[in-house]
């Protein structure tokens, strides 16, 4: 069987896999994405987070990334019937990027896989991984083409980027359910020609439409927006008996933030489904490998820290390998895991109190003051690591005693 040698192997070319592959190839190593299907192909995550532009920056993707023209973001919109409770990231506490963008993540992850390929790491698309060997932190890998043909790369380490495909974890057995309760997505894209009527197409809205179910609006700068329900599998029973298209028109127009703009529209593809997507594993690193992205832990839609997460731990994670395979030392519990964990913590207690009513009551209130606005508001802008925000570093404490505050006065 033909083989080749890397020094690392990347699977996966989406957000996290080609953001790591780009910062490994400048670190003077000899790195290969190898990517299961054609590109440009759909995927969720369409909403991104300011935070996530410090990674593109360092990856040097970001000036290909503004040639698109994508819709820019300067924040994100809360609405509860007609309650509103408007983030703009302008007006946040940690000093960082105040705008990103909404994309396509076809186009998206197509520019920055081109990108990653100018730069001098060979993509190989419609190509997956089957199998791995490790022999102490040596690898050999078995990838398949799309005519078939198998052929093994052998690494000195692997980045696994590989998303919901999770092949490390699900090719070692590390795959443990999340702490999440089961929720099911449900979405389409759809054209949008009155969003000027109703709204600022620079920001995203969620609307709550009851208290653990919501809906994403986020427009694109290509007159389309992304629009989709999330909510417990059970909440879809009372339109199971409709088609799909049926269905999804039924709950826009049982929403009366979103039906009038959307109610008749017309849907460019047949709606999606997407269910009990949070998953985690045992351990984000072993010998002769790490996992970034997805493949780390998917927590929930709701604050759109999927691809921000995504890159930001690539991003940690490949300044790692490089140092680990220029000779240095790396500790990963340390220098990976428990930054890591720290902000998917930080994200998970937003999630846990969205869910359980705690933020809303905190977003929809009154009187909350600036600076607590501020602190919050850089949280969605994705700045979980800054641990002088006290609704970083005390963020399960931070959120409650904000919320008791504004129960008592209410
Ligand atoms: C309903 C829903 C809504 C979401 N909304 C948002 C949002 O608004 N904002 C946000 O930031 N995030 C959102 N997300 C999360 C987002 O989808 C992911 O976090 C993001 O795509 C992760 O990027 P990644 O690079 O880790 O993985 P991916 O983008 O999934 O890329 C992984 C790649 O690996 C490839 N691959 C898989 N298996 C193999 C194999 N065996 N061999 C080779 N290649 C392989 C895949 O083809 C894929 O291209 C949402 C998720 C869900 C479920």
């Amino acid at each position: 069987m033909e083989t080749t040698t890397v020094d690392v192997l990347v699977i996966g070319a989406g957000p996290a896999g080609t953001l790591a592959a780009s910062i490994i190839n400048k670190g003077g190593l000899k790195v290969r994405i190898v990517e299961k299907e054609k590109f440009p192909r759909f995927v969720i995550g369409e909403s991104l987070l300011p935070r996530c532009m410090e990674a593109l920056e360092e990856a040097g993707f970001l000036e290909a990334v503004k040639a698109q023209g994508f819709q820019e973001k300067f924040g994100a919109k809360f609405v509860r019937g007609d309650e509103v409770c408007d983030f703009n990231f302008t007006e946040q506490f940690t000093q960082g990027w105040n705008w990103t963008w909404q994309v396509p993540r076809g186009e998206f992850d197509l520019t920055l896989a081109r990108e990653v390929e100018k730069q001098g790491v060979p993509v190989d698309f419609e190509t997956a991984v089957t199998d791995i060997k490790f022999d102490g932190t040596n690898s050999v890998t078995t990838i398949i083409d799309k005519e078939g043909k198998e052929s093994q790369i052998k690494a000195s380490f692997i980045l696994d980027a590989s998303g919901y495909g999770r092949v490390i974890p699900r090719l070692f057995n590390l795959d443990r359910p999340s702490n999440l309760p089961r929720r099911k997505a449900f979405f389409t894209h759809i054209k949008d020609p009155l969003r000027n009527n109703y709204d600022e197409p620079n920001r995203i809205t969620i609307v709550v439409h009851e208290q653990e179910t919501w809906i994403w609006v986020i427009p694109f700068s290509n007159g389309l927006t992304s629009v989709g329900f999330v909510g417990s599998p059970s909440f879809y029973d009372k339109c199971k008996d409709l088609t799909t298209e049926e269905q999804l028109r039924f709950l826009i127009n049982s929403e009366p933030n979103i039906k009038e703009r959307f109610g008749d529209k017309e849907f460019m593809f047949e709606p999606r489904t997407l269910e009990g997507y949070s998953v985690t594993t045992d351990k984000f690193y072993g010998d002769g490998y790490v996992l970034t992205g997805n493949v780390t832990e998917f927590l929930d839609p709701v604050f759109s820290s999927g691809v921000t997460l995504a890159v930001c731990s690539s991003q940690l994670a490949a300044n790692l390998v490089v140092k680990q395979l220029k000779g240095a030392n790396v500790d990963w519990e340390e220098e990976y895991m428990q930054p890591l964990t720290s902000g998917v913590d930080t994200f998970r207690t937003y999630v846990m109190a969205w869910y359980d009513g705690t933020l809303q009551s905190i977003f929809f209130a009154k009187d909350v003051k600036p600076e607590f606005k501020k602190q919050i508001c850089s949280v969605l802008a994705g700045y979980v690591w800054d641990k002088n925000n006290p609704f970083v570093y005390r963020h399960d404490r931070a959120v409650k005693a904000l919320s008791n505050v504004i129960t008592k006065c209410i």
